[in-house]
């Protein structure tokens, strides 16, 4: 276990709190509710309704809106107990970690009392709709049009990759309200409601995607004519880039300061397995290991370094890139070295009903997607380039691509 560095009194109280808490409350079966994190479940759910009441969702937010006012090091003190007591964080996902704080920086105050409390209660699920078929990396070409109709918004057009669409009641959506203004200053970021308010479609229709893991837990998401109040406009109309760049910093930046835990958790798990399956003598594989462990401890103290961003109140900077590149290309990379440790064995699926996955074949395949989403390594290493290095911009862009 790696030393635990002391911030204080205040947030030794407060650990104290949390660790008392988890060990009177702690769910019966982590590992089921670890397994819905991603596609939801009745574990998941009753875990989430049990952190909700105890005020444990949405804990940095402002009391006002529903969250608990946390500070930034207190927060960091919460992850690192659940972390530790190997009990998932359920949180309210994309609505806590993308939407909700954009909401916080760019919504009017009438926006944020309305939409704020509704996450952290659970009415309202969010998925994201950023991504289509010809705008991925080059977000700003997105083609999803957006006309004002009255006091509302109409919205057409086609998402793909949508994570957690099927889980969601809301989509917050990039559409071009502006078609002559130039391709970042046309866009507008609105909250759209999936559903009519007599349980209808909102003009959504959704199509699963089959993912490497067997789970469809993104579709394809084909938008007619959904409505939505003016209201909804996140930022003011034409003005969504800004609010953009704020959910993707969150997205690739957002959980830096306790992202060594859940791998620390990892690597006892991986050295368990290694002694199980009689190779910690290997000499590869003791390289291998001593390789994996000090790359969490780069990690624990980026962490550190992100934690004291934090406390000085600075917005997720083009650093978070570097976070985001090396979280997912580390995940990916430790689990070709599980595959290896464990030899054949990591070919043999386990019995089960349909595509059954042990727990490592699963990390492995997903690890795949981690260089992926919330824009890809080379798009993060084009940031570092442009923004933390000062080297010239890429040639045919404007203000580059997904994740300026
Ligand atoms: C598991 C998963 C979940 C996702 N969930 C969502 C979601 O919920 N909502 C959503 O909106 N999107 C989601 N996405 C989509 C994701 O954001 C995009 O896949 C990502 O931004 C890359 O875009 P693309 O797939 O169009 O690839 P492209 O942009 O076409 O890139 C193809 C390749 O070219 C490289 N490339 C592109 N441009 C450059 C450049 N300028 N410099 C160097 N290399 C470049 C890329 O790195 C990549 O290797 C998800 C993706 C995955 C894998």
């Amino acid at each position: 276990m790696p030393m635990e560095i002391e911030l204080g009194p205040a947030a030794a109280e407060f650990r104290a709190e949390v660790r008392e808490w988890l060990h009177e409350n702690r769910p019966d079966d982590p590992e089921a509710v670890r397994s819905q994190l991603i596609g939801g479940g009745p574990e998941h759910d009753a875990w989430a309704a049990r952190l909700h009441d105890a005020g444990f969702l949405c804990v940095g937010w402002p009391k006002e809106y529903g969250g608990r006012g946390l500070s930034g090091i207190e927060v960091a003190v919460m992850n690192e107990e659940f972390g530790r007591a190997g009990i998932p964080r359920v949180t309210r996902a994309m609505g806590e970690w993308l939407v909700g704080p954009s909401i916080i920086v760019h919504g009017t105050d009438e926006q944020k009392a309305y939409f704020l409390p509704r996450i952290v209660d659970g009415t309202d699920r969010y998925c994201q709709g950023f991504s289509e078929p010809d705008a991925g990396s080059d977000l700003a070409g997105l083609k999803t049009r957006g006309v004002v109709d009255g006091d509302e918004i109409v919205v057409t057009g086609q998402k793909v990759w949508t994570s957690g669409a099927h889980r969601a009641n809301m989509m917050f959506c990039l559409c071009r309200t502006d078609p002559d203004a130039p391709k970042h200053r046309g866009i507008s970021y609105v909250l759209l409601p999936m559903k009519q308010s007599d349980g209808s479609s909102n003009g959504f229709e959704l199509r699963p995607i089959r993912q490497i893991t067997g789970n469809s837990n993104f579709s394809e998401t084909f938008i007619t004519e959904a409505r939505a109040p003016l209201f909804n406009v996140i930022g003011g109309l034409h003005n969504g880039w800004r609010v953009t760049m704020t959910t993707l910093g969150n997205e690739r930046g957002g959980n830096a300061t306790t992202q060594h835990v859940q791998y620390e958790h990892q690597f006892e798990r991986i050295v368990d397995e290694a002694r199980r399956c009689g190779v910690t003598g290997d000499a590869r594989v003791r390289q291998q290991l001593a390789w994996a462990f000090t790359r969490v401890e780069i990690m624990r103290y980026a962490g550190l370094r992100t934690l004291s961003e934090v406390v000085a109140r600075k917005e997720p900077g083009p650093a978070a890139s570097i976070n985001k590149m090396f979280w997912s290309e580390y995940a990916r990379d430790v689990s070709d070295l599980m595959m290896n440790l464990r030899g054949p064995e990591s070919l043999i699926r386990p019995e089960g009903e349909g595509y059954a996955l042990d727990r490592w074949q699963t990390e492995f395949l997903a690890s795949r997607s981690g260089t992926i989403w919330g824009g890809t390594a080379q798009v993060q290493r084009n940031i570092v380039g442009e923004r933390v290095l000062g080297l010239p911009k890429e040639p045919d862009t404007e203000l580059g691509g997904r994740s300026r």
